[in-house]
């Protein structure tokens, strides 16, 4: 099995980008979200995140962008003068509007607001989404002990992320993982997290070629992937987002073989 199917540049700035969101968590204090959760909207899928009241710092979420420009234009000299454009472009109300953008995962916006700005299609974005993150991954902390499954079909249950990845735990309990937002719950063993499927005769498990701890749990009732990953092995344990990025082979093979992670059942289509 290859494992090179991305950039070695690529994996590292990825990287690079999930340590610094670590360190921009670890200054956020809990005190600034405050989740009102309404049963009837969580029962009816609306992600906790889009119940919760966050106070947003916008200087430092313009710090942020600022430190993802750094970072870009370290690692990758070319793209400096490009990106660099952005920090001049961002003012507090840009700033709000990006956060609420994101928020929704309004792509539309964000395109048309490079295409404005005649910057690369993908940066606002995705510097908007990087900034977005240890918010979101606050409120999953925050929300840990209530938010404890989610509803198949409608992506993690705190920020709304289609499911794609989750880890064994103890007697091989599969618990589901977000690597956006870092939530994570539980599910059944055989379990379809994009339909709810839970006939063993359509889920099958692809296994991975020199590679016992991963696996591909996939559907044939609404071609959705899972990739499982056995790290009850692994003498350190990798947060869910560098464990999604370490397994992106995973997410290739599934997506060459026709599954998907944003899947529906084949009669709702
Ligand atoms: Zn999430
Ligand atoms: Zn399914």
């Amino acid at each position: 099995m290859k494992k090179s199917v991305v950039s070695k540049e690529y994996t590292n700035l990825q990287k690079e980008i999930i340590k610094l969101q670590e360190q921009w968590k670890q200054s956020l204090t809990p005190e600034i979200v405050k989740p009102s959760l309404d049963k009837a909207a969580i029962e009816a899928g609306v992600p906790a995140a889009a119940l919760t009241a966050i106070d947003f710092d916008i200087p430092l979420f313009l710090q942020w962008i600022d430190e993802i420009n750094d970072l870009i234009s370290k690692q990758n000299p070319e793209q400096g003068p490009r990106v660099k454009k952005l920090g001049e472009l961002l003012d507090s109300e840009t700033a709000i509007r990006w956060i609420d953008e994101a928020f929704s995962l309004n792509q539309f916006y964000f395109v048309s607001f490079a295409q404005e700005n005649e910057i690369e299609e993908w940066i606002p974005q995705f510097f908007a989404e990087t900034a977005l993150r240890p918010y979101l991954q606050l409120v999953a902390e925050v929300l840990k002990d209530e938010i404890t499954q989610a509803i198949p079909g409608l992506g993690c249950p705190v920020c709304g992320e289609p499911v794609r990845l989750a880890q064994l735990e103890g007697e091989g309990k599969k618990v589901v993982n977000c690597p956006r937002c870092l939530a994570h719950w539980s599910e059944k063993r055989v379990c379809c997290s994009h339909c709810g499927n839970d006939d063993h005769k359509t889920i099958q498990n692809i296994t991975i070629e020199g590679d016992p701890t991963s696996q591909i749990q996939v559907c044939e009732k609404c071609h959705g992937y899972v990739k499982v990953i056995d790290t009850r092995q692994f003498i350190s344990k990798p947060s869910s987002a560098i464990l999604d990025l370490n397994t992106i082979h995973l997410d290739f093979v599934a997506q060459e073989n026709g599954y998907t992670v944003s899947a529906r059942e084949s009669e709702s289509n």
